[in-house]
């Protein structure tokens, strides 16, 4: 069995912990930022049944919009989704194509795909009505993690389970010197087991959302307000950079024990010119893969002499799933030129079913866009089409555009900067 760890790293102390409720909560009821998520909160699913129409649930919709993006961004498409899809019918209802449309520009486009998909299993198998625990909503909901079914059971049922994501990771390993990787499995662990012990039980789903907002607002990754902080007294690393290393032994003195695994390891032991920010820690992350992507932008003159541009439909899953784009190849790394061109212009008539010439297409430039994951390069050209084109209906789904049209289409922020 893992030994339990020092109690440096814990909140063992039942006063403490009810201490620490009461300033934060306190806190949050002053300073919580206005946000409209939080205005329906109360209400999200209530009433469910198989005939009236239950409530999507906001803490849902918003989770899921603002993982990888910020709050700022968020607000628009928030708002923007819950008036098209105030209800799991109505989102049960929608197409992928629409639901595209409506993400566009946002990114990770799996995220409404799996939204939407999880709100069409709750009208069809589950009678309509949305699991009201963590457990039952990371079990029967696709694209709901831990974190989001904590979320959704704290803020919208109120469960008292508690939350970890990034913010909640920086304030926990700040408040108990936790300096080991923060990403190992063994660390997010403990975070768990710490979220679910301090969690208040009288309004879990605003303690969730204050300790989140304090990481968000106060306890920032770069130059945290601790002077601001509602809960410095109860900071580990406030008080070591207050009060510094109380002796001059090595790193272990921060627990007692000689390989403790929640310190920072004895390889990089706290630096005091970093005061709190030596928390968290985190591995090295992989650099992103670099992709080439030959593209092309084939452009014809519509029946009103105006310019259009053929799209195409990428497939259903992977890497932008159902987004349109101009017809494009993946290319090897160390192609040359004019290598480059031959293999777009064999790609290329396999969509207008007749010859095209490599050496017509007319090289535009380069447009970089970097995925999380992906560091993509796209090189693009142009070719201007005479006469009508038909598209061979066995490819996948193509349709010509005008330059309008394409900004309203379900394409992504990368082909937009083609
Ligand atoms: Fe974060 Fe500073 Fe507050 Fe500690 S005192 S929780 S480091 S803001």
């Amino acid at each position: 069995a893992p030994t339990p760890p020092p109690a440096r790293h814990l909140f063992s102390d039942a006063a403490e912990v009810e201490a620490l409720r009461g300033n934060l909560l306190a806190w949050y009821d002053r300073c919580k930022r206005d946000l409209p998520w939080r205005a329906l909160v109360s209400v999200g699913g209530v009433g469910a049944s198989a005939l009236t129409p239950a409530l999507l649930p906001a803490v849902w919709v918003s989770e899921i919009m603002l993982q990888q993006t910020q709050v700022a961004t968020v607000i628009d498409y928030y708002n923007r989704w819950m008036q098209k899809w105030p209800t799991l019918q109505a989102l049960a209802q929608a197409s992928l194509e629409e639901v595209n449309e409506l993400w566009a520009g946002l990114g990770y486009y799996s995220r409404g795909k799996r939204l939407q998909e999880a709100a069409r299993k709750v009208v069809s198998e589950l009678a309509g009505r949305m699991p009201r625990t963590a457990e039952d909503l990371q079990k029967l909901l696709p694209g709901v993690g831990r974190y989001t079914a904590g979320a959704i059971a704290s803020i919208s049922y109120g469960q008292a389970t508690g939350v970890v994501d990034g913010n909640v990771i920086r304030v926990l390993c700040r408040l108990r010197c936790i300096g080991a990787d923060s990403s190992s499995p063994a660390v997010i662990d403990r975070l768990w087991d710490m979220a679910n012990v301090l969690v208040d039980s009288s309004r879990p789903g605003d303690f969730n959302q204050a300790l989140m907002e304090l990481g968000a607002t106060v306890c920032v990754p770069k130059a945290p307000l601790c002077g601001e902080c509602p809960v410095k007294q109860h900071c580990q690393a406030w008080r070591r950079k207050l009060f510094g290393k109380p002796s001059p032994v090595p790193d272990v003195e921060d627990c007692g024990v000689g390989d403790c695994p929640l310190c920072p390891p004895a390889s990089e032991p706290w630096d005091s010119s970093l005061g709190v920010t030596n928390f968290p820690r985190k591995a090295a992350k992989k650099p992103p893969r670099a992709m080439r992507t030959a593209t092309c932008v084939l452009e014809r003159r519509g029946c009103h002499g105006a310019p259009e541009y053929l799209i195409v439909q990428r497939p259903s899953s992977g890497l932008l799933a159902g987004l349109w784009e101009f017809p494009s190849l993946p290319l090897a790394q160390d192609l040359q030129e004019e290598k480059e061109r031959e293999e777009l212009a064999v790609h290329l008539q396999a969509w207008m079913g007749r010859p095209v010439a490599a050496k017509g297409l007319q090289f535009i430039g380069e447009v970089i866009h970097i995925f999380s994951h992906i560091h993509q390069t796209y090189v693009v050209y142009s070719l201007h089409l005479d006469g009508d084109v038909t598209l061979d209906p066995a490819l996948s789904p193509s349709r010509w555009v005008a330059e309008d049209e394409f900004h309203a289409s379900a394409v992504s922020t990368a082909m937009k900067k083609v």
